[in-house]
């Protein structure tokens, strides 16, 4: 199968949708082969615009929801950034790919299995700039902080407090916020006396945020 062809050929794809618009992101895609970071039975698919199974009840997401949540976050070389939720790994490697060597991301995964399967994935790609943590993402990592950028990558049940708190003056936060079953897509930039927000048009549906600041079992 030629892969390197279907990657193209999805980025040809998002950029007609107009959703992909930096080059930084085309070269991230470009350079990062998706199908690293699913399981081997799905490779076949890995260049469909559409989330796939990872195992553990999760999902790599959608690459232009990806693609948009990116271009919302408007990384910059050399940047600190926290990503909350590696599943696969692959959107913490798009990440590191466009702050280059002398950015550093970090990413907390909750499902311990996870974190093994992100660092693998991560490996064969030959990454070096990001770190795989294992714990409750939904605290925020206040050892590291603070951050130039931080993007939640499930549904938050509001914009979260603590995460605001580790992110630094011009910082920007994108989050999918919402209840468990539709969340609009929001962006938050941190001035010096407020917060200033906006969101994409339309909802997304993602995985829930669990740990202490994300949803209780059973609540909506
Ligand atoms: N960014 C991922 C990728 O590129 O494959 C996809 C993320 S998936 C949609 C959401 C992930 O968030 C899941 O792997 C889930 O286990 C994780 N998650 C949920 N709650 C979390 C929490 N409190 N802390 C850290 N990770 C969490």
């Amino acid at each position: 199968m030629d892969f390197e062809k279907m990657n193209e050929k999805l980025v040809e794809k998002l950029k007609k949708y107009g959703i992909l618009k930096s080059k930084s992101l085309e070269k991230a895609l470009l350079s990062t082969p998706r199908h690293f970071f699913v399981p081997e039975n799905l490779q076949k698919y890995a260049y469909n615009d559409s989330p796939l199974p990872i195992g553990f009840g999760q999902t790599v997401s959608q690459p232009s929801t990806v693609v948009i949540m990116l271009e919302m976050l408007d990384v910059r070389k050399g940047q600190k950034v926290l990503e909350i939720g590696t599943g696969s790994g692959w959107q913490a490697a798009l990440l590191a790919r466009m702050i280059g060597a002398k950015g550093k991301v970090y990413t907390v995964e909750i499902i311990h299995g996870l974190v093994e399967f992100a660092k693998k994935n991560l490996a064969k790609t030959g990454i070096k700039n990001v770190s795989v943590i294992h714990g409750d993402g939904s605290l925020g990592l206040p050892e590291k902080a603070p951050f130039d950028r931080i993007i939640i990558a499930a549904a938050s049940p509001r914009i979260p407090e603590q995460l605001l708190k580790q992110l630094k003056i011009r910082g920007k936060l994108v989050a999918p916020i919402g209840d468990r079953y539709a969340q609009k897509m929001v962006v938050i930039e941190k001035g010096s006396k407020g917060i200033k927000q906006s969101e994409y048009p339309g909802f997304f549906a993602f995985v829930p945020l669990r740990g202490k600041h994300g949803f209780k079992e059973n609540s909506f």
